[in-house]
């Protein structure tokens, strides 16, 4: 053993971080970051807001960053790195910050990749490969591959969110790791910046070209020559004695690939693995993979892609124990699988819970406990059917399948454990069971308790054919704890995920942690496994590599860090590093939040307000761009590329303003400009945060806390009583209207209201929707005569900015046979609400129940022309009155065309729409689930419909006309016009005014176009 540092902890001297002797104190920051502005072109930002930023990933830890730098080429990474190793400063490389064991948390100055330098140079089809920036989204360069029918080969689930250099640094896999290993296998070539600054490319090279330039005492890269020798020379047999057996391993270093790649076996290691195969070569950028950004920064690389499946298809099996199923894995393997996911009886009981997997759970056998799900890869349909035929046939017999199995299939003469299966082909069933096996997840991270179900052990690996025994062992540990947790994912290669209830707010929860690590840890070492199968060691595992690896390897790790970065200061603590379990948890015995508010809103979650404050876990799923991910959550993101403009940046703010994390007053007017302001409330992320962090809800309580204190402007009481202003706007037509034409009135508005000069105001309409009613003498459907009676709430912008939009909803419902009363409340409160006067929104929602409860009562339902009000009426309502009044009004509320469908009023209708249309849904609408009814009512009127997958329009009420919030606004109404553009259907239509308004913006609109519900009237015979 070479090593000269110290001994491991506990045999001798206590080693620091790392052998670096940085601290915070010691670094000038005012010399700091001028020095570091002259070096760089890219962003230098080390405020506290920006720290807070960066002190959290998706993992249970935090750590202040030094501060950022946001690179834009190689240079500016090479300048950082030159100047921290000079003056001793940690360097962090990040990504998407989508970690889950907290390797991109550190006391460091960290370089995110994901801002400027994330391009796609150049896709190969030829070749089979593609070169890219360190922060390429993954899922751009699948995107990038596709039109070849190309992907890069590894699928960790949030490759839409995670970059190609967090891949390299996690040495990241997925779901069908079966069939192509990890990212180590895909990488072929990287250029990095080593710990003195120097940029070199890291690819092939021979073992004997290393030793003629290996040098222990020259410059950097002739050390790391002489290390990476010495190793090959010297520790091969150790490595492979003490490596798990196992493909799904990713702790410690990749040392495994390097010997093996020495030998020329690697080549052999299965699908994707690249290589000469010949002995006596190894592939330097393979040994970063999984290195944690520990031994270099990688900025650009080379990966290899592979071809697309032809076909896919799926079997579930069910089982009546996690046990049963988890013995059927090794058989099951022998068929060849692409995928072998779990699911156990913790998160089917959620799913059966969920409207959208309740019907699917349903169907399988009663006493089901857990489910395998098996995916095979075919070349065509015909294949895949017999795939999942001959599985069948060997696992589960008797059960009937859409083919015959083959004459030569698999029988593995094992005991037969499976109940029942089901299988499924085309593109929709797999994805339903897919979906289900991801469904019950949301469900256990969306607890606002201080327990909470967090990342530390939660991707422990063995080998298939021992998965019972540890799962009973990893049971039988949870129970002496106390505490439980759901087993589930990719059980094929023998890595389970689990996330066992711990609240490390308490000493017990501390000391549960502990215990359940270590407890963990050795189970995988006595089966032979490792205790991280996918996700990497960061500061939750990097203390049991000693144990897994044992003394001699852990100080080779210590060997080959001190060669590659002799100060330690490339992400220091990780791997080999001294980083532990407990310190630095996001939340432990010493956190205290105080709110410094008394809440205006019903939170019916447990820890109410504080418990939706803290609930955020870092996952960054609000970071997914629109094309790769879809969804609403979250347009500000999408349009800024900035992580103070997604959900995540929003709630780490103001958890830590909050919890004192952060040095600032929530409720000052720096932090509603830096943090709230820019949130459009479009509840993106309430319908699509897997935990269903409600930042529109948060905001709407600090904004109504700030002007309790510090008084609102002018604007926002108007915006607020918007109904009152289009009142006496709707008098004074067409004289107001005029006015607001006038030559300068916008630029008065800007300059007295905040109005953008850019915007026009929505025209009032001199006869209101109300007036038009009247003067036809109400419904021409008597009360006798109806089959139903609605009462439609003429709310401000369709009484008097849209009155067309409310006629046609009158003609649509009575020639249904309905009878339509106006609702004598036009104010749902929702211009109030979203304006943060939640004391005014409270009693306008109390009037509207008044109006509305007796009517509910008497049996007619309430019918909103426009979505938001909708939605007001159906689900905000219930956080101001907890009462049974509003309770019926909220479930006797819909939209106008969730009203068509869910009575099939159509069918009831003589329609004959023509044409294509397409289809922009509010962003309201879709956060409560009820976005899809205006698509199948078109639909079944006639017309082609294309639903985008859109986010927010960005006018968002009345944000877009804010002349502050105009750019942010048209930056994420430029998002959907590009949709719209690339839609084949010859007509928009959109049911929110706004989103109405902003489409009228798009360049060659020409007028803004209808609400859906006037397609429908126009479809009327
Ligand atoms: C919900 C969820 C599901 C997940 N599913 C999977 C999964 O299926 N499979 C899987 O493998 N992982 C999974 N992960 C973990 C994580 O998403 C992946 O490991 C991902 O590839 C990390 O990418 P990132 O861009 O977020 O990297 P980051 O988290 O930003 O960084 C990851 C590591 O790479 C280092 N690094 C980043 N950039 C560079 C660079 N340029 N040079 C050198 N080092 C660098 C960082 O220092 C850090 O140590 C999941 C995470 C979440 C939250
Ligand atoms: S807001 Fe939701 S999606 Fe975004 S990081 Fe937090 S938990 Fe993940
Ligand atoms: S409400 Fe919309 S804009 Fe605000 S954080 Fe959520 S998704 Fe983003």
């Amino acid at each position: 053993m070479s090593s000269d540092l110290p001994s491991p902890p506990g045999d001798g001297p206590d080693l620091t971080d790392a052998d670096y002797d940085y601290a915070a104190d010691d670094v000038a920051e005012p010399g700091l970051v001028a020095d570091l502005e002259d070096l760089v072109d890219g962003d230098v930002r080390f405020d506290t807001y920006s720290k807070q930023l960066y002190a959290t990933d998706a993992s249970a830890y935090r750590r202040t960053p030094i501060g950022v730098v946001l690179p834009r080429h190689t240079d500016d990474v090479a300048a950082v790195m030159s100047y921290c190793a000079a003056e001793g400063i940690p360097v962090l490389p990040r990504g998407g910050g989508t970690s889950l064991a907290g390797q991109t948390v550190n006391e460091a100055v960290v370089l995110d990749f994901t801002r400027y330098m994330d391009g796609i140079h150049e896709v190969d089809p030829d070749a089979r490969e593609a070169t890219v920036d360190a922060g390429a989204v993954v899922e751009a360069v699948n995107e990038a591959a596709a039109p070849h029918g190309l992907k890069f080969g590894p699928d960790p689930a949030w490759r839409d969110k995670s970059a190609v250099g967090g891949a390299i640094g996690n040495n990241s896999t997925g779901s069908h790791s079966l069939k192509y290993g990890k990212t180590d296998a895909y990488v072929e070539e990287v250029e990095v910046v080593l710990a003195d600054g120097s940029v070199e490319t890291f690819g092939e090279v021979a073992v004997e070209t290393m030793r003629a330039e290996a040098d222990p005492d020259g410059e950097l890269l002739e050390r790391i020559y002489a290390e990476l020798v010495r190793i090959v020379d010297e520790e091969a047999d150790a490595v492979t004695e003490r490596y798990p057996d196992m493909k799904r391993n990713v702790s410690g270093y990749n040392l495994d690939v390097l010997v093996d790649e020495a030998r020329g076996e690697w080549a052999d290691q299965g699908i994707g693995a690249g290589g000469t195969g010949e002995p006596g070569t190894v592939n330097l950028a393979r040994l970063l993979c999984g290195s944690e950004g520990t031994l270099g920064i990688v900025t650009e690389a080379t990966v290899s892609l592979v071809e697309v499946p032809e076909t896919k298809a799926v079997a579930l099996l069910t089982y009546d124990s996690l046990n049963e199923a988890m013995d059927d894995v090794a058989p099951i393997l022998e068929h060849d699988p692409a995928a072998v996911e779990v699911m156990d009886d913790t998160l089917l009981d959620l799913a059966r819970q969920t409207t959208e997997f309740g019907d699917v759970v349903g169907l399988l056998p009663d006493g089901t406990d857990s489910v395998l799900l098996v995916e095979f890869y075919a070349e065509d349909d015909d294949e895949g059917r017999e795939k999942v035929a001959d599985l069948v046939a060997d696992r589960c017999p008797g059960t009937d399948t859409v083919v015959e199995p083959t004459a030569d299939r698999v029988d593995t003469d094992e005991p037969i454990r499976a109940r029942a299966a089901m299988e499924a082909h085309d593109a929709d069933e797999r994805a339903t069971f897919w979906k289900m096996r991801k469904s019950g997840l949301p469900i256990l991270l969306g607890r606002t308790s201080d327990a909470k179900h967090i990342s530390f052990i939660e991707d422990c690996a063995v080998p298939p054919e021992h998965l019972s025994e540890y799962v009973e062992g990893f049971q039988e540990l949870l129970e002496e704890v106390g505490t439980f947790a759901s087993f589930y994912a990719h059980a094929g290669p023998g890595v389970l995920h689990v996330r066992p209830l711990v609240d490390t707010k308490s000493l017990e929860g501390m000391e549960q942690l502990e215990r359940i690590a270590e407890g963990a840890t050795d189970l995988v070492v006595e089966y032979g496994g490792s205790v991280s199968g996918e996700h990497g060691d960061g500061r939750a595992r990097t203390q049991w590599n000693r144990k897994l690896y044992g003394d001699d390897l852990w100080n080779v790790f210590r060997d080959l860090k001190a060669a590659f970065d002799p100060d330690w200061l490339l992400n220091p603590g990780n791997v080999c590093g001294d980083h532990s379990l407990t310190e630095h948890l996001r939340f432990d015995p010493e956190y205290a939040f105080d709110a410094g508010f008394d809440p205006e809103l019903h939170w019916d979650n447990e820890n109410g307000f504080r418990g939706m404050a803290e609930l955020c876990h870092g996952c960054g799923g609000c970071r997914g761009g629109q094309s790769t991910t879809g969804g609403v959550m979250c347009p500000t993101f999408r349009a800024a590329d900035e992580e103070i403009q997604s959900t995540r940046g929003r709630a780490n703010l103001l958890r830590g303003a909050m919890s004192g994390e952060l040095p600032a007053d929530p409720f000052s007017e720096e932090f509603a400009d830096e943090v709230l302001d820019l949130c459009i409330g479009c509840k993106g992320c309430k319908r699509n945060c897997p935990s269903g962090v409600d930042m529109a809800k948060l905001k709407a309580e600090v904004a109504h806390e700030r002007h309790e204190r510090e008084g609102a402007s002018l604007r926002d009481r108007l915006f607020a009583n918007i109904n009152l202003v289009s009142r006496v706007g709707s008098a004074l037509a067409p004289l107001s209207n005029w006015a607001t034409k006038l030559p300068g009135s916008g630029v008065v508005a800007e300059k007295a209201l905040g109005i953008a000069a850019e915007r026009d105001l929505p025209a009032f309409r001199r006869t209101t929707l109300r007036d038009w009613y009247e003067a036809r003498g109400g419904s021409a459907v008597s009360e006798a005569d109806a089959d139903r009676i609605a009462v439609l709430v003429p709310d401000t912008y369709t009484n008097y900015n849209h009155p067309e939009a409310g006629k046609a909803a009158v003609r649509v419902l009575e020639a249904a046979g309905v009878r339509v009363e106006l609702a004598d409340v036009e104010d749902t409160g929702r211009p109030a609400h979203s304006m943060g006067f939640l004391d005014t929104a409270r009693e306008r929602t109390a009037a509207a129940v008044d109006d509305l409860a007796p009517r509910v009562d008497e049996g007619r339902d309430v019918v909103v022309v426009e979505p938001s009000e909708a939605v007001m009426l159906q689900s905000d309502l219930l956080d101001f009155h907890d009462t049974a009044a509003a309770a019926a009004v909220a479930a006797n509320s819909y939209g106008v065309l969730e009203y068509v469908d869910a009575f099939r009023l159509d069918e009831a209708m003589d329609l004959a729409g023509d044409g294509s249309l397409t289809y922009h849904g509010h962003c309201h609408q879709k956060a409560t689930k009820k976005d899809h009814h205006a698509v199948g009512v078109l639909r079944r009127a006639g017309y082609a419909v294309d639903p985008l997958d859109s986010t927010c329009c960005g006018m968002a009420g009345s944000f877009g006309y804010e002349a502050e919030h105009y750019s942010m606004s048209t930056a994420i109404a430029s998002i959907l016009y590009d949709q719209v553009d690339a839609s084949p259907g010859e007509t928009v239509v959109a049911p929110g005014a706004s989103c109405r308004s902003q489409l009228g913006d798009r360049e060659g609109a020409g007028e803004e176009p209808p609400h859906p519900v006037e397609k429908l009237a126009a479809a009327l015979a």
